[in-house]
């Protein structure tokens, strides 16, 4: 018999994906009491950001320490109870966790790891993020010991061209590390530990119709969460006022609002509801700003879309209202949130879809930027069923709700810069 007929028959597998983008690999083996189960994520230390070398593998630790529905320790302490070890490591492509249990704890094993891969760290105590950074100064010491992983790392960093990607080990900067936030953490945790970039296979005595629907049972819920929020964007508004002297109108202050990404149809509605609220100084926006009748104002709006990460948003206003500067800048972002509290016309609404849509079909009309367009489209969404009209145009049936949601944060109380 040849080789790789006798490896099909001796490991058979079957391999199938949930909609939410989790790939599911099923191996029974009849002659198995345990299984074994293995939850991989396409992340390792090559994913990490310069200033940020090591987080892929302090977030492996971390996944053990809780979440908002397991305390600390509880996840390993389960396992244990259960018969079975759980351990993880970090290479530089991936993180692997891994367990084996009898198949009556089957199901408390997949329930632990999709309630981990659900929370991304939400829960996990704060204190934790010290504690674990000191396990890992051990682990880098007991590393530095050893003159084989010395001479690992010496070799290693010749082939790769720079620090980056595969120029560092997945111990990285411990020193780097103590400056992370539990919101760093998260970031790098919603890009990377979502099912879309995971794969759950298990091993043993399991038959394959029960695996994947067991795998599907737990893991169907867990989403997907907003494209890349990796070095991301802060949450809520962020104003800012500037002072030009030769011009006309001196004061000049803007607003910052994070969009959802681009193209989706959160995006459009999103876009074009901000469209509305500043369209001129007439608009929702100018209208709650109450400038002065005998001054000289003009309010402007615009978007970056952005694909890795969220979208962001600007309304301007150019005025010749200089009563305090920052005042102004303030006073542009009490009439923001007001005008998004009032929410819009239905004629407002209805201009704004109007406007996005003709700029859209401007855009189609001409070569060069259709060939943008579909680049856009396929680079970002990988496969050509995508449309040209959900993503890019506002939907005219649905009047935005509370236009805050569109915005991609909760609240405009977030106000983190002036
Ligand atoms: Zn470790």
């Amino acid at each position: 018999m040849q080789l790789e007929n006798l490896i099909a028959e001796r490991v058979p597998f079957m391999h199938r994906r949930l909609d939410n983008g989790l790939s599911m690999v099923v191996a029974p083996d009849p002659a198995a009491t345990v299984v074994s189960i293995n939850v991989w994520y396409k992340v390792g230390s090559r994913d990490e950001p310069l200033g940020r070398f090591g987080i892929a593998h302090f977030i492996e630790h971390l996944m053990f320490q809780g979440t908002e529905r397991t305390e600390r320790g509880e996840f390993t302490e389960l396992i244990n109870r259960a018969g079975g070890s759980p351990n993880a490591t970090t290479g530089f492509d991936r993180t692997s966790f891994f367990m084996s249990v009898p198949r009556a704890s089957l199901e408390l094993a997949l329930w632990l790891e999709a309630d981990r891969m659900h929370s991304r760290l939400r829960g996990t105590p704060p204190e934790s993020l010290r504690d674990q950074l000191a396990v890992i100064r051990q682990e880098a010491a007991q590393r530095a010991r050893k003159p084989e992983a010395r001479l690992f790392d010496r070799l290693v960093g010749r082939l790769a061209p720079s620090q980056a990607n595969y120029g560092h080990n997945a111990i990285g900067d411990v020193d780097a590390l103590e400056t992370l936030t539990i919101d760093d953490v998260h970031a790098f945790a919603d890009r990377h530990h979502v099912p879309q970039n995971a794969v759950v296979t298990l091993v043993g005595a399991v038959r394959a119709d029960e695996g994947f629907a067991l795998i599907e049972r737990y893991f169907a819920a867990v989403q997907n969460p907003p494209k890349s929020t990796i070095d991301g964007l802060r949450d809520g508004v962020v104003h800012a006022a500037e002072l030009v002297p030769t011009s006309k109108t001196p004061v000049i202050a803007g607003l910052a609002i994070k969009l959802p990404s681009s193209p989706s149809s959160r995006y459009a509605q999103a876009a074009a509801a901000l469209d509305a609220i500043g369209r001129q100084k007439t608009g929702p926006f100018g209208r709650h700003l109450d400038l002065s009748p005998t001054g000289d104002h003009d309010v402007s709006v615009s978007d970056i879309p952005l694909h890795r990460s969220y979208s962001v948003g600007f309304v301007f206003i150019r005025s010749t209202d200089s009563r305090s500067i920052q005042g102004f800048a303030d006073r542009a972002r009490d009439a923001f949130s007001s005008a998004c509290a009032a929410g819009l016309a239905e004629q407002e609404w209805a201009s704004a879809v109007r406007r996005r849509t003709a700029d859209h079909l401007a855009r189609l009309s001409d070569l060069r930027h259709r060939a943008e367009v579909l680049s856009e489209l396929v680079a970002v969404n990988g496969d050509t069923t995508a449309s040209l009209t959900e993503g890019f145009l506002p939907n005219s049936r649905t009047t935005p709700g509370r236009l805050t949601e569109l915005f991609a944060f909760d609240s405009l109380t977030v106000d983190v810069a002036a």
